[in-house]
This record gives structure tokens, C-alpha cells and sequence, in this order.
């Protein structure tokens, strides 16, 4: 068994789908899983639909979702004859529904509706793409992930309950292979509770699915397959000199994501180390190409990993009274970071201060400051960058941060984190 997870960008045009076709036809000897993201930037889409509805523009919210329909509908259009009423009939179904929500108005938490709406981005563009393969004579069986990956009412960030998920998994999709037909299509990033409300497993969590799906199948290797050649040392649009990198070891690359690079899914390295299962993160657009294997082996020549988050917020936090932040402070905030669901991306501890680094999230920071302003003297600085080296020398760190106004570093002996304006 195999597991291979395709992004946006890898269906986002009819030529695009077509090349997906391509890469599946020649690796059709083994069963296959194939998880699939929605199209290009339907995501962005539906969350605007989803934040007009909440905000009671009901007709704006309306309007939105007509564009993002129409575009699945031409891309439909343009990609199946044989099959075109088929898929047009399971289309309509989620069409329907999201229109039937959007006629009604919110009467529950924002997140929730954000769930059942941001949800059929990936029910759509798996949809489409595999009656395009069996049109096409790659037969395959489309099944609704949510009925296989089950998850709490955690709406926007659900976690996974794995005992029933796995059940599921195997019913569902061994029950479906046979020697004719042995591909399974589904979608990743979402799922659904006990009381079937639909569930998304985070932003960019198709991987994490694929990740899900492979250790509970056992599978031989999971493919990624990205518009980029594979994991590179850090993000070519900013730094030309950007190398790719061929082999990494699990635990480097769950450092990576944790630091905010925009490989893969935080959350996707431990279900395949768990398993031992390899990470292949190929290029769709050339799938000859080596691309990188992630396993558990390390690899002892790594070049510096440059990793910069935007859009960074500072909160320091001082005591009243001058008194050393002590453990119960400390306890107590680590507590509301965990009510929030806030994941600070920097942490440094002084003697009456701490300094929280995080996403701006203006939500979360405004009820974190009301929250800590009880013990703390509170303090935001916004719009900062975080940069943070892997494997460091002291010449990378001094050209990447030579001429930036800082505002905190941590150091250790393997990672860098420069925090500037
Ligand atoms: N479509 C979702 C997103 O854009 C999930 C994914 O692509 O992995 O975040
Ligand atoms: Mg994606």
C-alpha cells in the first residue's frame, strides 16, 4: 500500500489535473490511497464565505460561494464528457448543502459554521478528480473522509481520535480494494464527530491526513506531491541561493516545521515515524526528479535551515510588584496558553519578566493580555519577524541579521532565533 497526498497546486488547472492522472498511472502496480487538498485557493475562498455569513451578510456570503462554484463547475466542465453528469449529481449535493447553511443565520460559534463551510473545498476537488481518473480508465472508489477519520468538536484544530479512526480506515478502505480496482480517493484536512458536524484538522492539514491514513494502513511510503522540487535549506523567493535538500531525518524536519517553515504539516512526522513509514516530497511537475526523503536516518551534512516567520507579536509579561517570576506564574500561564490554544512560537524567561512570542492572532492576544494582566504588567509590540537558523555558523547568522533592528535572540548550540522590527 501506498499513500500519496496531492495539494492545491497540483489540481488547481485542468492541465494540473491531468499530470496528477500521469503520475498515478505509473505507480498503479500497488493499492493506493490518494489524499487530495482542495483546488489551488479555494480554502481562502471559502473562509471569506464563512466570515461573510458570520457577519450577517448573508448576500455577500451567497455571492462568494456562487464564484467558488462556478470555477469547480468549469474546471468540471472542461475535464469530463462520459462522466459529466455523474460528477455534476454529486457536485450538487455539497453545493446544496452550503447553500441551505448560508439561507439560515449563525446561531453558534463562528467556528463551527467556519467547519461546515471550509469543508467542501476538499469534498469538491476530490470529487472531480477522480471521476476525471476513471474517465480517463484509472479506475478508483471516491469515499467521504468523514466516515473514516473521527475527531472531537474541536472545530478549526479537531483532534483525532485514533481508536475509531482506525477501525474505520481499515472497514473502509480494505474493504474497497480488489485486483481491478485498487486506488482509493479521498480528501484530506477534514473530518467529523460523533454527531457528524464536519471537522478541519487545521490550515495545510492534507498532509497530516496522508500521514494518518499511511500509519494506519501500514503503507510502504507516503508521496507529497508539491509545485516545489522538494524540501529545500529555505524559501527561494527570498533567498535566491536556496539548495534542495535530498535526505533528512524525521526529527530535523518536525524542527523545521515547528519553527515555521512551510514544508509539510506539523503535525504529518509523527504518525510515519511512529511507523517507520519514508516521506517522499516529490515535484509534480517533473516527477522524475529525486526530490527529498525524510526517514529516521540523520543526515550529518546539513546546510544552515533559514526559516522566517511574519507577522510575529511580542508580549512581555512583568510582574507588579518586582517579585522573580517563579514557577506558579509560569504554571498558571502555561495553563491559559493551553485554554487559548495559543502556541507561542518563542518563549525567554528573565528575572520578573517573560517575553511570549506568537502569531497575531488578535483574538487570542487581546484575551491572553486580559487573562495575564491579573499578575503581569502587560506589553504588546506587533508586526514582528521571527528568524530562526538551523544549524548556524556564525558567518549565515551575521549576514542574515547584520542590518535588522533586534528585539530578542535565543541561541542554542544547534538553533538560532533572531526576533526583529
Ligand atoms: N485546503 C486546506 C488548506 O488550504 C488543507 C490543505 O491544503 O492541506 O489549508
Ligand atoms: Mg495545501
Amino acid at each position: 500500500m501506498k499513500v500519496f497526498k496531492f495539494g492545491g497546486a497540483s489540481v488547481n488547472s485542468i492541465e494540473r489535473v491531468k499530470s496528477l492522472a500521469e503520475i498515478v498511472d505509473s505507480n498503479q502496480s500497488d493499492p493506493m490511497v490518494i489524499i487530495l487538498s482542495a483546488m489551488g485557493k479555494t480554502t481562502n475562498a471559502l473562509e471569506k464565505v464563512a466570515e461573510a455569513f458570520y457577519a450577517g451578510k448573508q448576500e455577500e456570503a451567497i455571492q462568494l460561494f456562487h464564484a467558488i462554484k462556478n470555477q469547480h463547475l468549469n474546471t468540471t466542465k472542461y475535464l469530463l464528457v462520459l462522466r459529466y453528469n455523474a460528477c455534476l449529481e454529486q457536485l450538487s449535493d455539497f453545493f446544496t448543502e452550503i447553500e441551505w447553511l448560508l439561507h439560515d443565520k449563525p446561531v453558534r460559534d463562528f467556528d463551527y459554521y467556519y467547519d461546515q463551510i471550509v469543508c467542501v473545498g476538499e469534498l469538491l476537488s476530490s470529487c472531480i478528480v477522480s471521476h476525471y481518473l476513471n474517465e480517463v480508465g484509472i479506475s478508483n472508489h471516491w469515499i467521504d473522509v468523514r466516515d473514516s477519520i473521527r475527531t472531537n468538536n474541536n472545530f478549526r484544530d479537531a483532534d483525532i481520535d485514533w481508536d475509531i479512526t482506525t477501525e474505520k480506515i481499515r472497514t473502509n478502505v480494505l474493504g474497497l480494494i480488489t485486483a481491478t480496482n485498487k486506488i482509493v480517493i479521498t480528501q484530506g484536512y477534514i473530518g467529523s464527530t460523533e454527531d457528524n458536524e464536519s471537522t478541519t484538522l487545521g490550515r495545510e492539514g492534507s498532509d497530516y491526513t496522508a500521514a494518518i491514513f499511511a500509519n494506519i494502513l501500514d503503507a510502504e511510503s507516503l508521496s507529497i506531491w508539491k509545485d516545489v522540487e522538494g524540501v529545500m535549506n529555505a524559501d527561494p523567493k527570498t533567498y535566491p541561493d536556496a539548495v534542495l535538500i535530498d535526505e533528512l531525518s524525521y526529527t530535523e524536519v518536525i524542527e523545521m516545521a515547528y519553527y515555521g517553515a512551510q514544508v509539510i504539516h506539523p503535525k504529518t512526522i509523527k504518525p510515519l515515524q511512529n511507523k517507520q513509514i519514508p516521506l517522499y516530497v516529490k515535484c509534480f511537475l517533473n516527477k522524475n526528479l529525486p526530490g527529498t526523503l525524510i526517514h529516521q536516518k540523520k543526515n550529518k551534512h546539513l546546510p544552515p535551515i533559514i526559516v522566517i516567520k511574519e507577522n510575529q507579536v511580542l508580549i512581555e509579561l512583568k510582574t507588579q510588584d518586582f517579585s522573580f517570576v517563579g514557577e506558579e506564574p509560569i504554571i498558571e500561564l502555561y495553563q491559559l496558553f493551553k485554554k487559548l490554544h495559543v502556541k507561542p512560537t518563542l518563549i525567554q524567561t528573565a528575572a520578573i519578566s517573560v517575553y511570549v512570542c506568537m502569531d497575531n492572532k488578535s483574538d487570542k492576544i487581546e484575551q491572553l493580555a486580559l487573562a495575564a494582566g491579573i499578575q503581569f504588567d502587560v506589553q504588546i509590540e506587533k508586526g514582528l519577524s521571527l528568524l530562526t537558523i538551523r544549524h548556524y555558523n556564525e558567518e549565515v547568522l551575521n549576514t542574515l541579521s547584520r542590518s535588522k533592528d533586534k528585539v530578542l535572540q535565543q541561541q542554542s548550540t544547534e538553533t538560532v532565533q533572531v526576533l526583529f522590527r
